[in-house]
């Protein structure tokens, strides 16, 4: 178990429709506002962040978005932009998911950029690296990771990275059912904390909360959370159904 606080967060993805986005924050709230082992959040769509940001006012439920344009404002259609987000009352946004990095082409160059504008609004990012199936398969899984968590901090200051979250999700474990080992997975957190060593210093990698992302469910993630470099878990999937979720949030199968 790890010396840092867990810190769960539910990533919607293209989910849920206003309505069934207050139907399950309702039934996760309670569970949420008795748990005191870990900090959770969820991050629904840009169009349910309102009405999920008025049902967690005053509770212990954060919430986040899952993506952010580089930019206060201007011409970018279709775009939202960070003091929006922070407008409409997210403390996390999700950076860098494969899924933005496969179908929208991001890079880190990209990505760093909107990390470096959630800072100015006082948001904290989410920064999610990983290596794909063939990388792992061809043995270039840590220089694919390693290039990802340089490039997505560049020039971030050593205080701006006490309010960073990274986000270790195997590629080939996302929404596939299959999971890293709890030992694939610690091995590749206790590697993130060499880099932020050699970025920054050991404190400094000891206290940045690191969580695992790929098909978490309740039957795994005890195993999980009780790896040494584990802080906690990005959950896709099953983070869209209560009776799942809700068992995540409490490390129980
Ligand atoms: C994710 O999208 O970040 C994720 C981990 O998804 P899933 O839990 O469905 O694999």
């Amino acid at each position: 178990m790890s010396k840092r606080m867990p810190f769960i967060a539910g990533n919607w993805k293209m989910n849920k429709l206003r309505g069934e986005a207050a139907n399950l924050v309702q039934a996760i709230l309670p569970t949420v506002s008795q748990t005191d082992s870990s900090e959770v959040a969820v991050c629904p769509p840009f169009t349910s962040l309102g009405i999920v940001a008025n049902l967690v006012k005053d509770t212990k439920l954060g919430l986040g978005a899952q993506n952010c344009h580089p930019e206060d404002s201007g011409a970018f259609t279709g775009e939202t932009s960070p003091p929006m987000l922070k407008d409409i009352g997210c403390q996390y946004v999700i950076v860098g998911h494969s899924e933005r990095r496969k179908y929208f082409n991001e890079t880190e160059e990209f990505i760093n950029n909107k990390i470096l504008k959630l800072y100015e609004h006082d948001l904290k990012p989410i920064l999610c690296v990983g290596e794909t199936l063939e990388q792992r398969e061809s043995g270039i899984l840590k220089e694919v990771v390693e290039t990802q968590v340089r490039g997505g901090l560049a020039s971030v200051p050593e205080e701006k990275m006490r309010l960073t979250v990274i986000a270790y999700e195997p590629v080939w474990a996302i929404g596939t059912g299959k999971t890293a080992t709890p030992q694939q997975a610690q091995e590749m957190h206790a590697f993130i904390r060499t880099i932020l060593t050699d970025l920054y210093n050991m404190d400094l990698a000891q206290s940045v909360r690191i969580q695992y992302g790929g098909s978490v469910k309740p039957g795994n993630v005890k195993e999980l959370m009780s790896q040494e470099d584990i802080d906690g878990a990005l959950v896709g999937g099953a983070s869209l159904k209560p009776d799942q979720f809700i068992p995540i949030i409490g490390f129980q199968s």
